[in-house]
């Protein structure tokens, strides 16, 4: 590769941002650089701080991949009325359902109203016993503006620009 600033030819160049614009240097030039710039697979130029957060979703969503899970699941808010009408559906009062999942029929009456948040535990057996999803994914997306950004780009205007070319 071939160093944009002095012309010299080295195994490896980095980008950097020199006066605001991209630029790859060999490791000499490198100093004269105000800050490391990253470019992404779109070719947009991202400043570090903007590009880590990039990285480190990307590298979560890499992980849930492995797991085969599309998302952290957490438990929906409206779980007591859920147990309650998947209960009904099935016909089993309070004590039934607490017989079935091996559970004392207080636990039932508690997390029924909302007074009681169950295990994971308990969480798997309701779903399970009432074919029933008491956890919803969460997205880990759109929440992220960063502002006070110093080359005024925020992730924000990033994933604007993402979605404009689509
Ligand atoms: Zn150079």
């Amino acid at each position: 590769m071939i160093c944009e600033m002095c012309g010299a030819e080295v195994p490896r160049t980095k980008l950097v941002m020199v006066e605001g614009a991209a630029v790859h240097t060999c490791p000499k030039c490198e100093k004269f650089a105000s800050s490391p710039a990253v470019k992404t697979k779109d070719g947009a130029v991202l400043l570090p701080d903007v590009a880590e957060r990039l990285d480190s979703r990307e590298k979560r969503r890499k992980e849930r991949d492995i797991y085969g899970d599309s998302g952290e699941k957490e438990l929906v808010i409206d779980y007591p009325e859920r147990i309650r009408t998947g209960r009904q559906r099935k016909a089993m009062n309070q004590e039934d359902l607490a017989k079935l999942i091996n559970e004392k029929k207080s636990v039932i009456v508690k997390v029924e109203s909302g007074e009681m948040t169950p295990t994971d535990q308990l969480v798997l057996k309701l779903e399970k016993a009432l074919n029933i999803s008491l956890r919803e994914i969460i997205e880990d997306g759109a929440e992220v503006k960063i502002s006070n950004s110093p080359g005024g780009l925020t992730l924000g205007d990033f994933i604007k620009v993402k979605e404009k070319k689509k």
